[in-house]
């Protein structure tokens, strides 16, 4: 396989697309100190699958993306291609249905590498085998960098022989016999985790072994249980069956009784219409004596309270008859003083009159005293008729409110 162009784009100092065309022999490159010679050697280097960041004389991988410059914003990605000629078909299977092989490797920040073969994404591990089977790779000491030919002059046996190995075509042999050799490893360790596997399954046996008996053990056990359940469960149909039937007897009998408690309840509610239909009269009958009760009781009221008034004025009329008695006595005392003074009066008049004579004036005053002395009798005695009167009325009146007030008793 020969190697055909170089294209790079964002590569460290190459920020602009830049293609270099490898010709047959020797093709070199001239320039000044810093103008980008070793950058086109790690740029074959990368694209062919280096993975030091150190190698390529940065910090990390994405240092080989052009940072920027005083005219020039930094990219956001760096991108290198080499076309192979493969018209000898030498590319490992899989990969050797081309005659031109172009292998790419792209890198973005914060994104991480990815490599392409003729535009076909593949892995990086392809990438480095399809050049260590041409002999070449990214850490071929085919690669001289600067100081590199003072360090392989120095080099051990061991870094000589990786040296004579690619010379004579089996540094693919050995990159595969490195695989091989992990994957052999990895085999191992997988053995011996299965190993592992099995004896844990031994355990897991033997305790499903026991988990299997205490199972067989459980399905017996559950079966007699289930013949067990099914006894008691025809028992308990049986049981209820005779409940049920029972039941229903005392069902019919309980739907006799209460066929009978309806028609007396129908003979009950007839006689209650009846005595309804019969009880208007009576009961009118009852509202008449209540209002007649009522209205007795209302007069009984009336009449107690005229009663006490009769009898208060019957008290009344008695004192007032009480007193005029007095009067009348007091009236009759003076009337007997006015008797004896009238008599005592006559007796004087008779004495005058006997010694009248001479006395004739006197006489005649005598006289008008004993005419005013009958007048004033006359008074006391008409007061006296009046008042006798009225006491006789009074005590007629309280006779008829007694036999009034008896009678409302009654
Ligand atoms: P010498 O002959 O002295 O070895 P050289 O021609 O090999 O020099 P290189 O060492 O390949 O030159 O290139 C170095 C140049 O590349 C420097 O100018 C440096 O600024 C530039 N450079 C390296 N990495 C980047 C980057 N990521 N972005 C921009 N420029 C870079």
């Amino acid at each position: 396989m020969q190697f055909v162009r170089l294209r790079l784009q964002g590569f460290k100092s190459f920020v602009d697309a830049t293609e270099i065309a490898i010709a047959p022999g020797l093709t070199g490159v001239v320039g000044p100190n810093g103008c980008g010679k070793s950058n086109l050697l790690e740029a074959i280097r990368w694209v062919m699958g280096e993975t030091s960041a150190k190698a390529m004389r940065g910090d990390g991988m994405e240092d080989v993306i052009f940072a920027g410059a005083a005219s020039r914003p930094p990219r956001a990605f760096a991108e290198v291609a080499i076309l192979l000629d493969n018209a000898a078909r030498r590319a490992p299977a899989g990969f050797n249905d081309a005659d031109m092989l172009e292998v790419a490797r792209r890198i973005a920040r914060d994104a991480g590498s990815a490599y392409r073969l003729n535009g076909r994404e593949v892995r990086a591990r392809d990438v480095r085998m399809l050049f260590a089977d041409a002999a070449t790779g990214a850490h071929s000491p085919a690669l001289v960098r600067q100081g590199r030919i003072s360090e392989l002059v120095n080099a051990k046996p061991v870094a000589r022989r990786a040296i004579l190995e690619e010379a004579a075509g089996v540094a693919g042999l050995h990159q595969r016999r490195h695989e091989a050799t992990l994957k052999l490893d990895a085999a191992a360790r997988n053995l011996g985790r299965v190993e592992e596997i099995l004896d844990g399954l031994d355990a897991r046996l033997a305790t499903l072994d026991k988990q299997a008996k205490q199972a067989a053990r459980y399905r017996a056990i559950a079966e007699a249980l289930r013949r067990a359940e099914l006894a008691l469960l025809v028992a308990r149909w049986r049981e209820a069956a005779g409940a049920a039937q029972a039941a229903e007897t005392a069902l019919t009998e309980a739907t006799r009784a209460a066929a009978q408690a309806e028609a007396a309840s129908l003979a009950a509610a007839r006689a209650r219409a009846e005595a309804e239909a019969a009880a208007p009269p009576a009961r009118e009958e009852a509202m008449v004596a209540a209002a007649v009760r009522q209205r007795l009781t209302l007069e009984q009221a009336a009449l107690d309270q005229k009663a006490e008034a009769a009898a208060e004025a019957a008290r009344a009329a008695a004192q007032r008859l009480a007193q005029l008695r007095q009067d009348a006595e007091r009236e009759a005392a003076l009337n007997r003083d006015a008797a004896e003074t009238l008599a005592r009066l006559t007796e004087e008049t008779a004495e005058i009159a006997r010694a009248r004579e001479g006395h004739e004036a006197a006489h005649a005053a005598l006289e008008a005293a004993a005419a005013a002395a009958t007048e004033t009798l006359a008074e006391a005695e008409a007061a006296y008729a009046e008042a006798a009167a009225e006491g006789a009325r009074v005590a007629a009146e309280s006779d008829a409110a007694a036999r009034r007030r008896a009678e409302t008793r009654a």
